[in-house]
């Protein structure tokens, strides 16, 4: 069901209808949602009735706004984890650190996120100062990996820096969009100010390309983040777009390899690899071919199976599309293949498992399987001669999201950082961490220089510089060349 100003109701005229099925078991049905283009023009046209009001509000309203979604979003974490669960097919412990994510959101946007956003003087110049004020209408068009915690990441910004919104989620995940938005009803937020649409591309691409949408706040592929940036040239919307990744894991030969091992284990397949910060490379200076079959070794060992079973590590794949997707992906992998991805059908299920693959690549021939995201749980291993080899091929591709280096020595990790093309860089870490208390976003393909989690209220506002004079006349102070006359 779609929530336009304030009420739940299918489209009268549905274009079509999501059918959702969890990925676990493609028996259960999760909700059928029947969707309609139209429905981003009534959305929009709630949105804009409600923001110039809530807009007008004080800063410390909508902060309180904000923390009662987060207070609801806390109540209501083992109902929003099993949703994610079962929508996308994420272990439960991994759903549940999603959910838990989306209430910890709310305290930093109202914290630290709104002082990015507080009015300051300009030094030295009296009566100078910076206001923010609300872009108006901020659609948000969600992706199926986070499908809560990424599209919460810009709606409680845009919230709490007076916008009103229009959240498009992904058609992979209709039902944990459906339990979020029952959180923010259940918060009280004013009529208008949050609507939900259902549907897929068709929806989304209206939504980006509306004439009443002041903000596009994108997360999802880079193919997308470029058909909305084209449906929008000639405009002056703000379009922040956060997109893919094809992340590399350095490995140093000093490094402490078992915990290497682990770091891009854990980068490569945790959520079916299914993350846009997942190792998707591992670079070796080394012995490359051992670490890569110590990787096989691990890996082998992963336990796959029903996200809501206990002992999970790696789900289903999100859906069908996702899982071809992914087959057709390594097939074309011009590698050496150490383990091959097998469909599986854990307790029998009929779910889209697969296993773990891992490749060496010990020729490098550029080929779209070297460069291009492939969104699953796959490896590839590169030989690299020296540091200075391994950070090349590290940055030779089209992205730049996330990176890790695994060495003992803070100098070497500095001078990696520091050459890596990348907007995360992780020492010693996997490649998936991030921090809700920093900006998070990529360069090149990775993103448009808009990065979210800390900084996402500074894209959801405008800054206006408001010079004051004196009110009152001085006929003493007049630009040469002026006469002032009695009137
Ligand atoms: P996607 O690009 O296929 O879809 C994202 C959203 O855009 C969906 O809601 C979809 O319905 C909508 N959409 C599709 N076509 C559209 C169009 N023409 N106009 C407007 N909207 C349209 O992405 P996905 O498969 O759902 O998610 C996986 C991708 O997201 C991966 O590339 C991953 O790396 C990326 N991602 C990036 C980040 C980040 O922070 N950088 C985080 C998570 C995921």
């Amino acid at each position: 069901m779609d929530f336009i100003a304030g009420s739940w109701a299918d489209p009268e005229a549905p274009d079509g209808a999501i059918e959702d099925r969890s990925p676990a078991d493609l028996s259960l049905l999760l909700g059928r949602h029947p969707w309609a283009v139209s429905q981003a023009d009534a959305a929009v046209a709630a949105a804009r009735e409600a923001q110039p009001a809530f807009g007008a509000r004080p800063a410390g309203d909508r902060e309180q706004l904000v923390r009662r979604i987060g207070a609801v979003l806390k109540d209501h974490e083992e109902e929003l984890a099993r949703a994610i669960a079962l929508d996308v097919g994420k272990p439960l412990w991994e759903a549940r650190t999603e959910a838990q994510a989306c209430s910890a959101k709310a305290a930093i946007t109202a914290g630290e996120g709104m002082k990015l956003v507080s009015p300051f003087p300009a030094p030295g110049q009296p009566g100078a100062e910076c206001r923010f004020r609300p872009l108006g209408i901020l659609a948000v068009l969600g992706p199926f990996n986070f499908p809560v915690h990424l599209p919460n990441g810009h709606i409680l910004p845009a919230l709490a820096c007076g916008n009103a919104v229009v959240f498009k989620p992904s058609e992979v995940a209709p039902h944990a969009a459906e339990v979020y938005t029952r959180c923010l009803e259940q918060a009280g937020v004013p009529r208008g100010l949050f609507n939900l649409v259902q549907g897929g591309p068709a929806v989304g691409a209206a939504l980006a390309a509306h004439e009443g949408v002041d903000g596009v706040l994108f997360t999802g592929s880079w193919a997308v983040g470029q058909a909305i940036q084209k449906a929008n040239q000639g405009r002056t919307k703000l379009l922040a777009l956060e997109m893919g990744g094809k992340n590399a894991a350095v490995v140093l030969a000093d490094a402490d390899l078992e915990k290497a091992a682990y770091d891009v284990l854990f980068s490569a397949f945790v959520s079916a690899g299914q993350r846009c910060t997942a190792a998707s490379r591992a670079i070796v200076v080394g012995d490359a071919r051992r670490f890569a079959q110590r990787i096989v070794q691990l890996a082998r060992k992963l336990s796959i199976g029903h996200p809501l079973d206990d002992g999970v590590f790696m789900g289903p794949l999100a859906s069908p599309a996702a899982l071809e997707k992914f087959e057709r992906g390594i097939r074309a992998a011009e590698a050496e293949t150490l383990l091959d991805a097998r469909r599986l059908r854990p307790r029998g299920l009929e779910g889209c498992y697969v296993s773990p693959s891992v490749h060496f690549v010990g020729q490098r021939r550029s080929s779209p399987y070297e460069r291009e995201e492939l969104f699953g749980p796959d490896l590839a291993v590169y030989p690299a001669s020296s540091e200075e080899e391994a950070l090349q091929i590290a940055n030779a591709t089209d992205y730049g999201l996330a990176a890790s280096v695994h060495t003992r020595s803070e100098q070497a990790f500095d001078r990696c950082q520091r050459a890596l093309e990348c907007g995360v860089v992780s020492w010693n870490a996997p490649t998936v961490g991030a921090s809700g208390r920093l900006p998070f976003g990529g360069l090149k393909r990775s993103g448009n220089h808009r990065p979210a989690a800390l900084w996402s209220t500074l894209y959801c506002s405008a800054p206006v510089a408001v010079l004051r004079g004196d009110g009152a006349f001085d006929p003493t102070k007049l630009a040469p060349g002026v006469t002032w006359v009695d009137e």
